[in-house]
């Protein structure tokens, strides 16, 4: 029993990832070869608690800490389609949480940067990107309602954690041609957003129903709003 569960830690689960991709995400209509490539490639069990490596690549969100989770594969996937990322673009994420996300996203954007906003869960994904060599990722820890403006602007914003309504400085950053994908709703249902902006102005789509653990800051929640 022992020997068997320490196997299963040692080897790098690539089997399970394979499976993953196909039966959560090309099943599922994500058709875009990039993103199914960073899916196949980014190691999401270095990425949950070590307890529950095992449940990695299920299919379900996983907690990570100080009540905050990682993403089920299939948002993750969905999410990083919706932005068509050019290997060119800097993408900015808000709610680094374990850097899974992130990571997916550094292998097809030229450079991510990520916010996050408790100092525990920031430092500890930038440890972990760092180790496993996405160099190309760069933490910072604060209010990501509040945006990057010396950083700005940005091919694509990922917001990973629920608002009430899109925050006013993440739309200013939006570069010309840039989109936004991000859950708007209350603490208990969210649908995702894809903003685009043109010409200054913003186009937005409503894609699929979600859940996602609340986004607060000065422009989303003052505190967690009530479940
Ligand atoms: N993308 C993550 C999952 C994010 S969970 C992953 O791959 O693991 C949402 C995260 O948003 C949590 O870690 C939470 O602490 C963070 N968060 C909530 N409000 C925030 C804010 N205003 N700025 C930055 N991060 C925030």
């Amino acid at each position: 029993m022992l020997r068997r569960s320490r196997m299963l830690e040692t080897e790098d689960y690539a089997p399970q990832r394979a499976e993953m991709v196909e039966k959560q995400l090309r099943r599922r209509g994500i058709e875009d070869p990039s993103v199914l490539a960073a899916m196949l490639a980014v190691p999401r069990h270095e990425f949950v608690p070590q307890e529950l490596r095992t449940k990695a690549y299920d299919d379900m969100p996983l907690p990570i800490g100080g009540g905050q989770t990682i993403s089920q594969p299939y948002i993750v996937a969905a999410m990083t389609s919706a932005l068509r990322l050019q290997s060119t673009d800097r993408a900015l994420e808000i709610g680094t949480g374990c850097g899974f996300q992130a990571a997916v996203l550094s292998l097809l954007a030229e450079e991510v940067l990520t916010i996050e906003l408790r100092p525990e869960l920031a430092s500890a994904a930038s440890q972990k990107l760092t180790s496993l060599g996405y160099n190309n990722v760069h933490v910072h820890c604060g209010d990501g309602t509040l945006g990057l403006p010396e950083f700005a602007p940005f091919d694509a914003i990922l917001v990973a954690a629920a608002a009430p309504a899109s925050p006013e400085p993440l739309l200013a950053e939006l570069a010309e041609g840039g989109r936004m994908i991000i859950p708007i709703g209350d603490a208990d249902n969210q649908d995702l957003r894809l903003i685009e902006k043109h010409a200054g102005a913003f186009s937005i789509k409503i894609l699929e129903g979600c859940r996602f653990v609340p986004l607060v800051g000065h422009h989303a929640w003052q505190k967690p709003p009530q479940r």
